[in-house]
């Protein structure tokens, strides 16, 4: 009999416990608490997005300026892997950010088919990666925080001054890490895709940012993504 009473005790204990961890993830959750680092701000070469097999659609607002746009800022963690989709209760809502839409298309243009506004893209970003800072960052603070961020790297800047254009020329990953690190004091990331023809291409450039998002920072852990060749195209747009 006390054998069962103290079963029933183990029992209720435990069910007590399992309760209590169950309301703490909810209240971890609910409170936003933070579940990352730092964030990954990764802009994108158009000319590089649109010479590959999948080619690309120019967004309804005509052709982006040859610059580098926004991909997306990323929550990451420091062993390397992240948070995603943190909140499906927070879907897009263009209405938050209109007063940053200009901003957007000219900043952080689509190329994706079919033609479209951009708005899939931004949605896709904030669902995925935003709403997983919104410990940070609210919708608009979010968005805010990309542009502000992209503007103070003037990475394409960076390269002229080095010499290194998008002209369908070739240079070497140090040449193109180099230029980037001279010209805005961090060094990026540098993921590779390939041309129509297998050229090993620059695509993406990978940069770190602060847990609040609001500085730079010296990378703790690379992406992965794809190596780059040994000579690096830096295609027109
Ligand atoms: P991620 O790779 O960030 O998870 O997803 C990017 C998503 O956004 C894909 O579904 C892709 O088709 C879409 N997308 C729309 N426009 C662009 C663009 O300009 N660049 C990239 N990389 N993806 C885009
Ligand atoms: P891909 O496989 O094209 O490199 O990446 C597909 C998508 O997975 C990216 O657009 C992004 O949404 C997500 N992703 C890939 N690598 C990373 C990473 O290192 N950190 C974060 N936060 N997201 C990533």
């Amino acid at each position: 009999m006390a054998a069962m009473a103290a079963r029933a005790s183990q029992l209720i204990t435990l069910g007590a416990v399992l309760v209590l961890a169950l309301a703490l993830a909810e209240v971890d959750r609910c409170s936003g608490a933070q579940d990352y680092d730092f964030f990954f701000l990764v802009l994108q070469w158009p000319g590089s997005y649109c010479d590959t097999r999948q080619s690309c659609c120019y967004p309804r607002s005509g052709k982006p300026a040859a610059d580098f746009g926004i991909h997306g800022l990323w929550p990451n963690r420091d062993d390397g892997s992240y948070p995603q989709n943190c909140n499906p209760d927070r879907e897009f809502d263009s209405s938050k950010v209109s007063d940053l839409l200009g901003s957007l298309r000219a900043q952080w243009p689509t190329l994706a088919c079919p033609a479209n506004d951009g708005l899939r893209f931004w949605a896709h970003e904030w669902e995925k990666h935003g709403t997983c800072a919104e410990d940070v960052f609210n919708e608009h603070g979010y968005f805010q925080a990309a542009l502000r961020l992209r503007a103070q790297l003037r990475v394409l800047g960076a390269l002229r001054d080095a010499g290194v254009h998008p002209d369908g020329g070739y240079y070497s990953l140090a040449q193109v890490k180099d230029a980037i690190q001279r010209g805005t004091g961090f060094e990026p990331f540098v993921d590779c895709n390939r041309d129509e023809s297998g050229n090993s291409q620059l695509y993406q450039l990978y940069f770190c940012v602060d847990a609040a998002g609001s500085r730079f920072i010296d990378c703790p852990v690379s992406p992965g993504g794809r190596p780059c060749g040994a000579r690096i195209e830096f295609p027109a747009f």
